[in-house]
């Protein structure tokens, strides 16, 4: 049978029950017969505390050393999960990203892999260990420990089950589930039994948490079909999300949080300034939109002259193409007005429309375009 990778996040490690529950769930995977690659992220919260712990030391902590730090959540929850397994009985070996052979570019907290060489976890399948890989980082060519970007589990994953071969990759998290919303936050939000891969990059592209961007665009490349599940549920059970493709339609609302506006007289000059620092240039359209995730020295970041920034939310309705039409961005746009959220700004492109507003209101917002529209 052909291998199986399963990749379990943060809330599906979150404390030594949940590991062990994993275990179970990873024996029980291999026991059916399938040869087994298990990629986890770091235990709840940690990473975050891990971040905070930095900032208490460094107002800009350097991103080599950053990557060091949060590089270890990830092997914390490796080895224990490896321990839990072997008390199953059965055989376990955990691996660090560089041990599994994930080669990356030099781009401390946010590197791109470049190869995936994984002949040690090939060598311990064949000996019918269970492989524990820790998720989020790599190793460059210079060898230096590098970390993937917020989420970055989920590219491990997909990057782990192309190179091997793997039939499909298994995202288990604490929803059981794609939704057309974060369940959480739209309770009209419905589960979907199917998505394809270009709905999902879509929506993971617009900010749903749900999915890492980058690990669904590396599956979309590859043509790895992938499965959202929850760790309590059988493999298999949650959300297909397929190669091939659906009838187009909006799939789902989402919400970007994490995101940064910057106005200024000098475009040129705010984005040369904004360069070198970890910013994720999300988009130029007038002001620059930035991705915070991985940009960890924000707070050190001195605003040129002229330039102001804020805080804003971005809701979007994300599918597949002809759905950028103006009439569903306007009856969007309406739904919000009527509902008294004021929109900053939209767009509509080939993949979603978008509002942008202030985060205080992106929670009705979303509710207010989900009821709009889906
Ligand atoms: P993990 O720690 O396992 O990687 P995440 O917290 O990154 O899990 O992602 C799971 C969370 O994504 C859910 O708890 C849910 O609140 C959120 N989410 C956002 N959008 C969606 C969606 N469309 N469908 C399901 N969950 C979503
Ligand atoms: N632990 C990392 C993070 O919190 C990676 C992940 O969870 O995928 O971003
Ligand atoms: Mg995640």
């Amino acid at each position: 049978m052909g291998v199986v990778v399963q990749k379990y996040g943060g809330s599906s490690v979150a404390d030594v029950e949940k590991i062990r529950a994993v275990a179970r769930r990873v024996v029980a995977t291999r026991a059916a017969g399938h040869p087994v690659v298990v990629v986890v992220s770091a235990m709840g919260n940690t990473t975050n505390e891990l971040l905070q712990l930095a900032r208490s030391v460094s107002q800009a902590p350097g991103r080599r050393e950053l990557d060091m730090l949060i590089s270890v959540g990830e092997r914390i929850s490796m080895a224990l999960l490896s321990m839990a397994v072997t008390e199953l009985g059965a055989p376990a070996v955990s691996f660090t990203g560089s041990q599994s052979g994930i080669i990356t570019d030099e781009r401390h907290s946010a590197a791109r892999i470049v190869e995936v060489r994984p002949h040690r976890i090939r060598a311990a399948l064949d000996e019918g260990k269970i492989v524990i890989v820790a998720g989020f980082q790599g190793v460059s060519r210079d060898r230096e420990v590098t970390t993937l970007g917020r989420g970055g589990t989920d590219l491990t994953a997909v990057a782990l089950a192309a190179s091997l071969g793997a039939d499909w990759c298994e995202i288990c998290s604490d929803v059981d589930g794609v939704y057309s919303a974060d369940p959480r936050k739209v309770p009209a939000a419905r589960r979907l039994d199917t998505l394809s891969l270009d709905e999902a990059l879509a929506l993971a592209r617009a900010g749903a948490r749900v999915l890492q961007a980058d690990a669904v665009a590396l599956a979309h490349r590859m043509g790895i079909e992938l499965n959202a599940a929850h760790m309590d549920q059988p493999p298999g059970s949650g959300t297909r999300i397929q190669v091939a493709s659906l009838p187009q339609r909006i799939a789902a609302v989402t919400v970007d949080d994490q995101l940064e506006r910057f106005q200024g007289p000098d475009l040129a000059a705010l984005l040369e300034s904004l360069g070198d620092t970890g910013a994720g240039i999300r988009r130029v359209d007038g002001a620059v939109l930035v991705d915070l995730r991985n940009w960890h020295d924000r707070q050190a970041y001195v605003l040129p002259p002229g330039v102001t920034s804020s805080r804003v939310a971005e809701v979007s309705a994300a599918g597949t193409e002809a759905l950028a039409s103006p009439e569903l961005a306007l009856a969007g746009l309406g739904a919000l007005k009527a509902g008294g959220v004021q929109v900053l700004s939209w767009t509509a492109t080939a993949q979603a429309l978008s509002w942008l507003v202030p985060p205080e209101q992106a929670d009705p917002a979303q509710r207010l375009v989900h009821a709009a529209l889906l």
